[in-house]
């Protein structure tokens, strides 16, 4: 009998791996080597994006200080060509991470703080997601 060492075992990645890797689909808005964004399948709001580095880290603060310090950025290109595409006033921008263990940054658009709330999260049509997430593209 072979043994397999226990980390091949109980190794799994992550949905957005996952989703980064192409074994799920998504609604991809951009992507560099180092991070990748797409539309939020339950969205607070129209055309709200989860930004992730590529590297699997659950812990948003455990990334090391390189990414972090190049994750923003990134982010602010999203964040604009979301501004260009929905109605809002601003993006607004959460770290939560209670769901899926692979770091990751919500950006929301918002017209007040009351919008950034999960308890606003609705799934949304592939269809809507998928125009929502064309017209960010377009404007990045
Ligand atoms: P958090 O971990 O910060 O609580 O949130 C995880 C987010 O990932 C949620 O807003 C949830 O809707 C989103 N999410 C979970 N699974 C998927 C998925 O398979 N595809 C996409 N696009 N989003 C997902």
């Amino acid at each position: 009998m072979t043994l397999l060492p226990c980390y091949t075992l109980t190794y799994m990645s992550s949905i957005f791996s996952k989703i980064i890797n192409g074994e799920i689909e998504s609604h991809k808005i951009d992507e560099t080597n180092d991070f990748f964004a797409f539309l939020d399948i339950n969205p607070i709001a129209r055309g709200h994006t989860l930004v992730i580095p590529k590297k699997e880290i659950d812990v948003f603060f455990d990334l090391d200080n390189s990414l972090l310090s190049e994750i923003l950025p990134f982010a602010k290109a999203i964040s604009k060509a979301i501004e260009k595409s929905v109605e809002c006033n601003r993006i607004g921008m959460m770290v939560a991470g209670l769901e899926v263990p692979h770091a990751h940054i919500h950006l929301v658009p918002i017209t007040s703080t009351s919008d950034l709330t999960f308890a606003n999260a609705r799934p949304m049509d592939q269809d809507t997601l998928a125009e929502i997430a064309s017209k960010i593209r377009a404007n990045l």
